[in-house]
């Protein structure tokens, strides 16, 4: 028997806060904040108009339902069922076509192997056990040509002071307990993780947050939030 790679400690925090996803003032405000910014940038590296598109750990569904508005055929990914449940009942409301699915990468990536021409994963890497096997699990669900998304949380002592001191408990934009330092992951881990499954490690482009003006940005300022580019050969 193959071990899920989940943690369920992990899996209960998205659960319990599930119900207030799509609120933009409560504790997901920093991914509402950010999803226009990755969006385009998906879109300006990887064409999302008439793409298949698979967003592993795609919560309650805001980037999952952005790409679709922009022409991709997405499928969204959990193993959070509650997450997963908000993120089917804010489709009937919206309207917009997405799938969603309580499955894993690695199932997922055994079941439709090659199957995508994008795979996203943001803001999950830093709650899974083994991020390089699911590092490998999107890598094996992309089609030959296709590109992977990952976004995460570098890891040194000014990521500690703003991603858990200043998010968590200064500016309290994220519950206490949200994210652990000993998870986060540097670029060059996370460029070795994709070189190693076969994958093209490219642009790594940062996130930024100004406290005072309240603006997210994109840049090359990787220091704490990044989103990794990486082509699949062929
Ligand atoms: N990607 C979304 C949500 C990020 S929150 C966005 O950026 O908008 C992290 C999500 O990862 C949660 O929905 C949580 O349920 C999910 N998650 C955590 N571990 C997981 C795993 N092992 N497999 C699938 N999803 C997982």
């Amino acid at each position: 028997m193959t071990q899920v790679n989940a943690d369920p400690a992990e899996l209960a925090k998205f659960n319990e806060l599930a119900h207030r996803w799509w609120d933009p003032n409560s504790e997901f405000k920093p991914l509402h904040d950010i999803n226009p910014l990755r969006l385009d940038h998906i879109d300006r590296l990887a064409r999302l108009s008439g793409s298949r598109v698979v967003d592993v750990g795609c919560g309650g569904g805001i980037l999952s339902e952005s790409m679709a508005q922009r022409g991709a055929k997405v499928l969204g990914i959990d193993l959070g069922e509650r997450p997963l449940a908000v993120a089917k009942l804010h489709r009937l409301e919206s309207g917009v076509e997405v799938d969603y699915r309580a499955v894993s990468a690695e199932d997922l990536a055994r079941e439709q192997p090659g199957a995508y021409d994008v795979v996203t994963c943001m803001e999950m890497l830093e709650h899974v056990p083994d991020p390089a096997q699911t590092v490998a699990a999107c890598a094996a669900l992309a089609r030959p040509g296709g590109h992977l998304f990952f976004s995460t949380i570098n890891r040194n002592p000014k990521s500690f002071l703003f991603a858990i001191v200043g998010a968590e408990y200064v500016l309290k934009l994220l519950p206490r307990g949200t994210h652990e330092y000993a998870k986060f992951i540097t670029p060059s881990e996370l460029s070795r993780m994709c070189r190693r499954t076969g994958l093209e490690p490219g642009d790594i482009t940062g996130m930024t947050y100004n406290p005072l003006t309240r603006v997210y940005r994109l840049g090359r300022d990787a220091s704490v939030n990044y989103i990794l580019h990486a082509r699949k050969p062929g």
